[in-house]
């Protein structure tokens, strides 16, 4: 796995000057330290795992999105899920893996993956200010109880994008 740290202090855990810098400016939170060293501790298990550039991670409501390089999604989702299952494990958190650097469409079909986008659209409320409109097709029979709240935090807090979703019928 590689990140916006140095190989030796990712691998030695104790941070140099450069590293702790990056720390201290809050580029790299504690929560980003705790998934690179989870990620990191999986590499020999999953060897995938070595070629993913991890970005950053966001806690939110329970769900945690790791945010990874262009085309490092499918990296994370092999060995039948188990990457992602330890990954749910260790932190308790449900695990959303998203892209870096996608443009909005692949960035929405990742956060509500598996359920399908019918329609993405921009609303101008009447203050100028703007909101994503997401339509997904609700699934018969699927889980009614998919939790918004914490995929609209994250869509904030990563992409700075304000959802709004509805379900076609
Ligand atoms: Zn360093």
């Amino acid at each position: 796995m590689k990140m916006g740290l140095c190989s030796f202090c990712l691998k030695s855990g104790i941070l140099c000057q450069k590293c702790l810098a990056k720390v201290k400016s809050g580029e790299i939170s504690e929560l980003d330290l705790k998934i690179a060293r989870l990620l990191m501790s999986l590499e020999e298990k999953y060897p995938s795992l070595q070629n993913v550039y991890f970005h950053k991670a966001i806690d939110a409501d329970g769900t945690l999105a790791i945010v990874v390089g262009p085309g490092d999604v499918p990296r994370l989702l092999g060995y039948g899920g188990k990457i992602m299952h330890a990954l749910g494990d260790e932190t308790g958190r449900n695990i959303r893996i998203l892209e870096n650097g996608v443009d909005d469409r692949k960035f929405l079909e990742d956060l509500f993956a598996p359920m399908n986008i019918v329609t993405i659209n921009t609303i101008w409320l009447p203050d100028g200010s703007m909101e994503t409109r997401v339509i997904l097709r609700r699934r018969h029979g699927g889980r009614q109880s998919f939790d918004m709240k914490p995929l609209k935090d994250i869509a904030s807090k990563v992409r700075n994008i304000t959802l709004r979703v509805e379900f076609a019928d």
